[in-house]
């Protein structure tokens, strides 16, 4: 036995629902998978063969903690070109998740209230909790949308952060510039942090996305190079916000991961310059082609951005018709309870291909009969 052995923080949250559900998808022989968070483009060829190079070249050491020195000073530069703050430094992070950690361990202190909205991506409540913070959670059902009064009205005097995902893993939704900007200044006035995850920002399809960094100078943005280049195991992201802050998730980056991938990072630099609007462009398409697929059936928003749509079930519960479609259709998607504090609604990703996402626009059709 050695349970007794483990933390007391390992509690604070479960494994993933979403490896779950990619577990019991190994099982089947020829699933319909719509479950995956990655994109289903491969990555381009230059991206490769620069990481390729760099491997051979010989750069394989330890890079400096804050990332190597060009690909830092490009992004450097591309910063300051778009939001011309005279504080804003960035850091090179091991995928845009090493920069949700170092930020929460930089910035929460236990007892500080960490703002969510509901649904959200798994680790912004789990990676809170797992510091101490106390997770604050703000309804966003039915349509998903920011009530920039009802965020006010959740902050406390130990509010420390309000964490924003746009465009939204859930959801697909893409904040409005009133709700960005609205937040940013709400999060200017009350003196709190803004932390902005920009996964997505390539994945807009009605024009470009907001950043609240527009808006408030000392918002802390996450972006990274997973989805954007369909590198996602190449751990690979990016982190800015005012320096003070900045420094500090780079100390803490020297005594935990270390430094990013530094071959990655070479082959970052090459990314930066290749045009994904193709990509993206496939990517509207297959949007269009869900949400025309299920409107009619199912009660769904539009999403306007990532590759995700949250649809309500037409029974059940999230988990009871997850493992119907599971069960009966071999269709993998995600119970919204692995999102949310409510079991109401499903995930479901269409980075995959049109074959893949008809055969589940099918058997979604099917699943929304009534039950016999
Ligand atoms: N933020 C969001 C909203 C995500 O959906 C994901 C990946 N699913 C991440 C962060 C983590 O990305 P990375 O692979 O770059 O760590």
């Amino acid at each position: 036995m050695t349970h007794h052995w483990l933390a007391d923080r390992t509690r604070t949250f479960d494994p993933s629902g979403i490896r779950k559900v990619f577990e019991l998808g190994a099982k089947l022989a020829d699933p319909i998978n719509l479950s995956i968070g990655q994109p289903d483009f491969d990555v381009p060829v230059e991206v490769k063969e620069a990481a390729i190079e760099a491997i051979r070249e010989g750069r394989n050491g330890y890079a400096l903690s804050q990332g190597i020195p060009p690909l830092r000073e490009k992004l450097q530069a591309r910063i300051d070109d778009e939001y011309g703050h005279g504080d804003r430094q960035v850091l090179v992070t091991c995928g845009t998740s090493g920069g949700l950690v170092l930020a929460m361990w930089a910035l929460i202190n236990p007892g500080d209230e960490v703002i969510v909205f509901d649904p959200c991506f798994v680790m912004y409540d789990a990676l809170a909790a797992m510091v101490g913070g106390r997770v604050v959670y703000v309804d966003t059902y039915p349509d998903f949308r920011i009530d920039v009064a009802q965020v006010a009205a959740a902050i406390t005097g130990r509010t420390k952060m309000i964490v924003l995902n746009s465009p939204a893993n859930p959801t697909g939704v893409v904040a409005s510039e009133a709700e960005v900007r609205g937040l940013a200044e709400l999060a200017a006035r009350h003196d709190v942090v803004l932390l902005s995850d920009e996964i997505y920002r390539e994945f807009c399809y009605e024009g470009p996305c907001l950043s609240p960094a527009r808006y408030n100078d000392r918002v802390l943005v996450l972006d990274g190079f997973s989805k954007s280049h369909g590198m996602p195991g190449w751990r690979l992201g990016f982190a800015h916000g005012p320096s003070a802050v900045i420094e500090e998730m780079i100390k803490l980056q020297q005594y935990s991961f270390v430094c990013a991938p530094q071959p990655a990072q070479w082959a970052g630099l090459v990314a930066l310059d290749v045009e994904m609007d193709a990509q993206i462009a496939q990517y509207r398409r297959k949007r269009d082609m869900l949400y025309q697929g299920l409107a009619e059936r199912y009660e769904l928003v539009r999403p306007g951005g990532a590759f995700y749509a949250f649809p309500r079930v037409p029974w059940g519960t999230g988990a009871e018709f997850v493992e119907r479609a599971i069960r009966q259709h071999g269709l993998l998607i995600i119970p919204g309870s692995v999102f949310s504090r409510r079991d109401s609604h499903f995930r479901i990703s269409y980075a995959a291909d049109e074959a893949t996402i008809r055969r589940g626009i099918e058997a979604l059709g099917q699943l929304a009969l009534p039950r016999p």
